[in-house]
């Protein structure tokens, strides 16, 4: 995912969140956003799953890219980091990359030490959370008073207990370190502050075990009657630019 804001004196600071592709796919989402791949002034990173890790330090050493994660989540990607500009954060620490403040907070998933993270610039705030167990009140505390959100609507609880997946699986998808069942992803949003929320954006769903018509009538439930632009990150495609200001 990729994260921009333009300051007052237009000046663009973009981050990448993530990069679960291989360079060549990352190169060609950025391109379809009318990116370049030297534009990208970071890579924050939530955890060592591949699907969030994969290319980040090939991406990283060929663009000369810096990147931030965990030590937890460094130590257990084990990945090849040589040549790579590589920056330690920690829980509640925040951090500047260009015109974008990084705000890390901690989260229950089956992972060595996960973060997830809050981006603001000019008093803009985004909320990310994706790759989550259970709600806790942290969570809702971090993504409180956000002009943005992008929030995992993992799996209808139901369809995942009746797939076709492994015991073993359905229990770590569905367990307390797993992902967002819809219901609990809906509890959040119903939660967190939203009196400056314009935008929110599900992410993360599984193609097996959700329906995308399903996470947007649960959102537009909790959101009823508010002025708040919903969508939906699909795997292929993701979504283009919104703008938040
Ligand atoms: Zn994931
Ligand atoms: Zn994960």
């Amino acid at each position: 995912m990729l994260v921009s804001a333009i300051s007052d004196h237009d000046r663009r600071t973009s981050i990448m969140l993530d990069c679960g592709f291989s360079v060549k796919e990352a190169e060609r989402r950025l391109a379809r956003l009318d990116m370049l791949p030297a534009e990208v002034a970071g890579i924050v990173v939530t955890h060592e799953h591949g699907d969030h890790i994969r290319g980040v330090f090939k991406f990283a050493r060929r663009y000369g890219t810096p990147v931030w994660l965990s030590y937890g989540t460094y130590q257990a990607a084990q990945a090849d980091s040589h040549g790579v500009d590589i920056h330690f954060c920690r829980d509640d620490e925040v951090f500047s990359i260009g015109e974008l403040q990084v705000h890390p907070y901690t989260v229950p998933h089956d992972a060595r030490e996960p973060l997830q993270y809050c981006i603001s610039s000019s008093g803009c705030k985004l909320g990310v959370l994706t790759d989550v167990g259970h709600k806790t009140d942290r969570i809702v505390s971090a993504l409180s008073g956000c002009d943005a959100l992008v929030l995992e609507w993992n799996h209808d609880a139901e369809m995942l207990s009746n797939s076709s997946y492994p015991y073993s699986l359905k229990m770590r998808i569905g367990g307390p370190h797993g992902h967002l069942s819809n219901a609990v992803a809906a509890e959040i949003l119903r939660e967190v502050d939203k009196s400056k929320l314009k935008l929110v954006i599900a992410a993360h769903l599984s193609q097996q075990n959700n329906k995308p018509e399903l996470v947007e009538r649960l959102m537009a439930d909790v959101l009823e009657g508010a002025m708040i632009e919903i969508g939906i990150a699909c795997q292929h495609q993701g979504f283009g630019w919104k703008e938040v200001r």
